[in-house]
């Protein structure tokens, strides 16, 4: 050792200046390969922090070691805090490099000359050391601390190596930093903390298992006050200041976090990786949706539904405004827990507009045409309209208001169903997706599965002039460059509009229609929806700003009486946009350019020819929708008085020309059925000879190559109905090509089948006939 040491001292005894030059030169080098052995621990993890829009917190959670460790941010920390903790603990912090010589001077002093032992010769920087590497404390460990700090300072700016220190400090039990402790000592963002609230944070970690404000406030307060008199006397603070702060009082508390929207937290959480994170909850439209969703779940808890849910997504940026995934979180009875906007339901008659807008968008057809609404077998399938009522014949735009279910089954095989389940992979319906071999044309009246975020965030393609965007759950997040382009603008115009004219429960007006300038009251488009068996009830609404959709119902999976989405979601849907968006100018969307209006017949929403007598407006998208002439009325020949018509085989001599209208046999017979009249054919000639050239009868009953299962001892029998064509009046049935019985046109009667195929065959009595086969199966 001695050795050594004369040595070393030999080796400056030499040529000191260049010595001390090499030294120079070789205390980097050093350094860096000291740095490379003992690189800075870094072994801390912070707890993940979610914030509102606003900046809120709304959670936060505990990190991987079951500590509160939220990360400090300077501009976040009270500057009362920042002051008194760096006066305290260490004045020079932003002048020294680690380490304060004089401090450690007369540190070294105080122990060895006087005996006495003092602290305070650790700066900052050294605690931070000792807090990212806890070692005993002995005067190697100081030395090993007064290296990490050096260390500390080559590597960190002063403000990041503050932020590290408060982020760090011990507040007793498993909180650390004083942004933790803000929250949970005093409920509060360390922004807004007091000065007598920012000197107690000071005072705590001194000793952090004493001084705990929940258990100890009496010694935190006389701690508090010993050191605001010392900043009083040394001027650090202004004294009215530390009067008062003298004079507060120091709650005994330990707050809970707080979880603000917490299925919008666990859903964040659960997707989202980062420290803090901001997100596009706006807190105030977050709060209206809560109190409105608690109170109307409240009312209805009487007729058995507990719960419901509530997404707003503000339409230019796809943000997602506020999330209530039920209606009480802690309602463990309602399965509260359970997040209504991710839950699988059916969407009842929701899917609706998108079928319809597929049918304007593709061009072949527009608001003003028509739809059979008449009792129909759809190959097995008899859907029933809601009020269990038919209206024969109906326009597109009215079938939609009114939720018709029958015209909507008929759009949707006409649109095919395989075009229409395309259109819902394209929303991402993931549901639908996976059972897309599955699903038939009940799909269109909601027999299918889709969540609430999928159906809202679907629906915004109708304010977004028809274009589909990621849901943006992020604050300041970019609006998705690439959109899916799902539909024209025009055709989300149409759909706009027609939903825009619903009736409006919240309006005494029963005519129907929304007035403009009769109401201060949000415009709004909107459609419900009611599952079968009653067990959901939907509403959603948009408007130019927002779109919100609503969801009542029981997540066990009860249906209620009561379950509709007229009665139960559309009120609540009104209420959200009338307290969320009070728009008194009725601000509505422009119409397109490529939208034009014209002139069609009133019968069939077709262009018009001479025939036709009453015309109305429609819609029509340029250079895309068919330019189809009506084709209802067709000239015929009649006699003077109009009682018998003539084919050209039969034409007298005298004969005048008619126009009439060619209804389809099952419209024809509908209007039999109730009475209604409309211009029929007269009787054709008696006389006539020759095999009439009609269409012949139209089996209506049974379905064309159907199963039919048939319960062996029911004596279950099966109806036979055929439509007829105009002047005919008795049908002839033949089952398995034998006569079987005779019906008057257009009414039903019954057989019993055969195990296996049946051949049935029917003839009208101009002789001319229709055969289809069906299968029977008993069992
Ligand atoms: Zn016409
Ligand atoms: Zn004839």
């Amino acid at each position: 050792m001695r050795k050594k040491i004369k040595s070393f001292i030999k080796f400056f005894k030499g040529r000191i200046k260049e010595r001390l030059l090499i030294l120079l030169l070789l205390l980097p080098i050093l350094t860096f390969i000291l740095n490379l052995l003992f690189p800075l621990p870094d072994n801390k993890s912070y707890s993940k922090e979610i914030y509102s829009k606003d900046g809120t917190l709304l959670t936060a959670y505990l990190t991987e070691d079951d500590k509160w460790r939220m990360y400090c941010r300077i501009k976040d920390i009270s500057p009362d805090l920042i002051k008194a903790i760096i006066y305290k603990e260490d004045k020079w912090f932003y002048w020294h490099f680690g380490f304060n010589p004089a401090s450690i001077i007369r540190a070294l002093f105080s122990n060895f000359i006087e005996g006495k032992r003092v602290s305070g010769a650790s700066t900052i920087t050294m605690q931070l050391a000792r807090m990212l590497e806890p070692k005993e404390r002995s005067y190697s460990n100081k030395i090993v601390e007064l290296l990490r700090a050096v260390q500390i300072e080559l590597y960190y700016p002063k403000d990041k190596i503050l932020e590290l220190y408060l982020s760090l400090l011990p507040y007793g039990g498993n909180i650390e930093g004083v942004k933790s402790a803000s929250y949970l000592y005093f409920n509060q963002p360390p922004s807004r903390l007091s000065l007598a609230q920012s000197v107690a944070l000071c005072v705590i970690p001194n000793n952090p298992n004493l001084y705990r404000i929940d258990k100890n406030s009496e010694g935190v307060i006389k701690e508090r006050n010993h050191r605001l008199k010392y900043f009083q006397k040394a001027g650090t603070f202004g004294s009215a200041d530390i009067n008062d702060a003298l004079t507060e009082r120091l709650k005994p508390n330990r707050y809970p976090v707080k979880l603000t929207a917490p299925h919008f937290c666990n859903f964040i959480n659960q997707n989202f990786s980062g420290r803090e994170i901001y997100t596009s909850l706006d807190l105030s439209i977050q709060s209206k949706a809560e109190n409105l969703l608690w109170n109307y779940v409240r009312r209805a808890y009487g007729r058995n539904i507990t719960n419901g849910a509530v997404l707003v997504i503000k339409n230019d940026d796809l943000s997602v405004a506020a999330y209530c995934g039920s209606a009480d979180f802690y309602d463990k009875n309602a399965l509260g827990e359970v997040n209504g906007i991710r839950a699988v339901r059916s969407p009842g008659s929701t899917l609706k507009p998108f079928l319809f807008a597929q049918a304007f968008n593709s061009g072949a057809y527009t608001p003003k045409m028509k739809l059979l609404d008449i009792e129909t077998d759809f190959n097995g399938y008899v859907p029933e309209n809601f009020n269990l009522k038919f209206n024969g014949e109906v326009n597109l735009d009215f079938a939609l208001i009114n939720s018709l279910n029958v015209p909507a089954v008929s759009l949707l095989s006409s649109v095919g169903l395989n075009n229409f389940i395309a259109l819902m992979e394209k929303g991402c319906f993931q549901t639908i997706i996976k059972d897309k071999n599955k699903l038939g044309l009940s799909i269109i009246l909601g027999g299918c599965g889709v969540t609430l975020e999928e159906l809202t965030r679907f629906y915004t393609i109708f304010p977004n002039g028809g274009k589909l965007y990621n849901l943006n759950y992020l604050k300041g997040n970019p609006v998705d460059e690439k959109p899916v382009e799902i539909f024209s603008e025009s055709a989300s115009y149409m759909i706009s509009d027609i939903l825009s004219q619903n009736k409006r429960p919240d309006l005494p007006n029963e005519s129907g229609g929304y007035q403009i300038g009769s109401t201060k009251l949000p415009k709004i488009a909107w459609k419900t929806g009611t599952s079968y068996g009653k067990r959901d009830a939907w509403a959603i609404g948009f408007n130019p700003d927002y779109t919100i959709g609503v969801w009542m119902g029981n997540f066990d999976g009860k249906g209620s009486p009561y379950l509709s989405g007229a009665e139960m979601a559309v009120p609540l849907l009104f209420d959200l946009f009338n307290s969320i968006d009070y728009n008194p100018e009725n601000k509505w969307f422009k119409k397109p350019d490529a939208l034009l209006e014209r002139e069609v017949c009133a019968e069939t929403g077709l262009l018009p020819t001479r025939f036709c007598k009453s015309l109305t407006l429609d819609y029509f998208i340029e250079n895309v929708t068919h330019n189809n002439l009506c084709n209802l009325y067709k000239e015929t020949y009649i006699n003077s008085d109009s009682t018998i018509e003539y084919c050209p085989d039969c034409l007298p001599e005298k004969y005048i020309k008619a126009a009439y209208p060619d209804y389809p046999p099952e419209l024809e017979l509908w209007f039999q059925e109730n009475g209604i009249k409309y211009k029929r054919h007269p009787r054709h000639n008696p006389e006539c000879e020759a095999r009439y050239s009609g269409k012949g009868p139209v089996i209506l009953s049974p379905s064309e190559n159907f199963e039919y299962l048939v319960e062996e001892k029911s004596g279950e029998k099966i109806l036979l109905r055929a439509a007829p064509d105009a002047g005919i009046r008795t049908h002839y049935w033949y089952v398995n090509d034998k006569f079987y019985e005779k019906s008057s046109a257009g009414k039903g009667i019954f057989f019993k089948p055969k195990k296996g195929k049946n051949k049935i065959t029917c003839m009208d009595d101009k002789g001319r006939d229709k055969t289809i086969l069906i299968n029977v199966k008993y069992f």
